[in-house]
């Protein structure tokens, strides 16, 4: 194929590759979506690099989908079978540094936990961790979803982080967005537009991201509480009390019973809230007693954990237990967010529906930003419950929308969420769609994902 020839005349012979092998790696991401094979994987190596691919794809419309690590849960990873992956991976240097302004300039294949090893030295470290995949995920790829995780509630997620981007349009243009000034009234805010867009609106080649201070100290505390919905409650009424915590995270009985067969933690099986709080001793104390007081009005009781284990351990484990808990079964999953006073209200809906239907439900998530993980279990073979499975899904998607919430808080929509991305946006849809083609004339980035032009 000529364009490919092209393309091959482009890097140097170990950064292209037509073999089997690596098309399967590149075909999927870690959705439970069907893989596509593309063309071709590229692994640019520089900005320069990346805006002659671009370049290139663009007289021919070759669609191209970039890649960091293939980690993404809704399938915005997935290629086009007549496009190419622009994998950026190896592109892992930090190319400025200036820990005096708290600030660090990467290239985006370096991966979440690699960079904070190399700032831990300074006390610093880039917060919005995208939990259990931290070891993997690329600085590019959560930028482009936004990714937030445990500790999102007391110090936001990645958006909030991203001071200045390099990128290169569809057309192949660089453009440099933003600028390293934390404060800033100047203008549309295109930094913010990117972060987000599931590698639509252009590949993103450098990353300016403000760090923050390690904490002084940290402490971990668990509740166990009698029923979900007293759980949730004392969610809410943490967060309207104004209570620094720095985690909040809500595991239902289901999920704790999973862990308990997974790993014989010996846990109560009852619905639990784990806690980190931030800072000096005396906040320790102060935060982790008024915790103790608001959650035992909703009955929580604290939760001895045995053998010393840290409830972030036994957090890890959640989705291998769900998966454990039914060998052969798959999981379905969603990531809705909505208004914190709606926690009870989710939680309560997500279990009876289950019910209702003969589905295993769990729920789980960083609650303390209203977000809540709803994981079934279905049969992938017996086509009548897994329809049943996804139709629970949709409800409860559906129910979110009703209650002000989002479809995504944290995976992004890719291909996963594309069929109810408009009943939550509306005529939105349209005006994204005219950014779309300002960046990305001939839609050749990453098409058919988030919506259809
Ligand atoms: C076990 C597990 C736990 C997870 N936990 C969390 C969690 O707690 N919070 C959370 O937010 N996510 C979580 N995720 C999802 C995932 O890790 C994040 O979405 C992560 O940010 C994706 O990074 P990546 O490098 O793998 O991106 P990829 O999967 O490679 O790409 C994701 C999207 O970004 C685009 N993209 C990637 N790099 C670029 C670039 N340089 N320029 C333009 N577009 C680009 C891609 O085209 C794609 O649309 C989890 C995933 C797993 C497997």
């Amino acid at each position: 194929m000529d364009i490919l020839k092209k393309l091959t005349s482009l890097v140097p012979e170990d950064q292209f590759s037509i073999q089997a092998d690596q098309l399967n790696v590149a075909s999927e991401d870690e959705s439970t979506l069907p893989g596509v094979k593309p063309l071709a994987v590229i692994w640019a190596t520089n900005t320069k690099e990346i805006s002659e691919i671009v370049k290139t794809c663009y007289e021919a419309k070759i669609p191209i989908t970039t890649r960091g690590a293939g980690s993404a849960l809704e399938g915005s990873t997935i290629p086009l079978p007549d496009g190419i992956v622009l994998d950026l991976s190896r592109m892992t240097n930090i190319i400025e540094y200036w820990p005096d302004d708290l600030q660090v300039k990467v290239e985006p294949g370096i991966i979440y936990d690699d960079l904070n090893l190399y700032l831990k030295n300074d006390g610093l470290f880039f917060p919005p961790s995208p939990g259990g995949s931290g070891d993997i995920a690329t600085i590019g790829g959560m930028v482009s979803t936004n990714a937030s995780g445990i500790y999102s509630v007391k110090y936001g997620g990645t958006r909030e982080y991203v001071l200045e981007l390099e990128v290169i349009t569809g057309t192949g243009e660089i453009v440099k967005l933003g600028n390293r000034a934390i404060k800033r009234s100047s203008g549309y805010n295109l930094v913010d537009l990117i972060s987000g867009s599931e590698g639509t609106l252009a590949v993103i080649s450098a990353i300016t991201i403000k760090l923050a201070g390690l904490p002084e100290g940290r402490r971990q505390i668990a509740f166990i509480f009698g029923d979900e919905k007293s759980a949730s409650k004392a969610v809410s009424e943490m967060c309207r009390y104004g209570l620094d915590l720095a985690a909040i995270e809500f595991l239902d009985r289901a999920v704790i019973q999973a862990l308990n067969s997974l790993k014989n933690y010996n846990l109560d099986e009852l619905p639990s809230l784990f806690l980190e709080i931030h800072g000096p001793e005396e906040v320790l104390d102060s935060n982790a007693e008024l915790a103790n007081e608001v959650c035992s009005e909703f009955g929580g009781k604290p939760l001895m954990l045995a053998d010393n284990h840290n409830p972030w351990e036994i957090r890890h484990w959640v989705t291998e237990a769900i998966k454990h808990r039914k060998p052969g079964y798959t999981i379905l999953r969603n990531d809705v967010a909505f208004p914190i006073s709606k926690l009870p209200e989710m939680v309560e809906f997500c279990h009876k529906t289950a019910n209702e239907n003969n589905i295993i439900m769990h729920t789980f998530g960083h609650v303390g930003l209203g977000l809540l993980h709803a994981l079934m279990l279905a049969n992938r073979d017996d086509q009548q419950e897994w329809d049943k499975a996804q139709k629970i899904n949709d409800l409860i998607i559906r129910k979110t929308i009703d209650l002000g919430g989002t479809i995504s808080g944290e995976h992004g929509i890719g291909l996963g969420h594309k069929d109810l991305f408009e009943l939550e946006h509306g005529k939105a849809v349209n005006l994204m769609r005219k950014i779309k083609l300002q960046f990305d004339p001939k839609n050749i980035l990453n098409p058919g994902k988030i919506f259809d032009i």
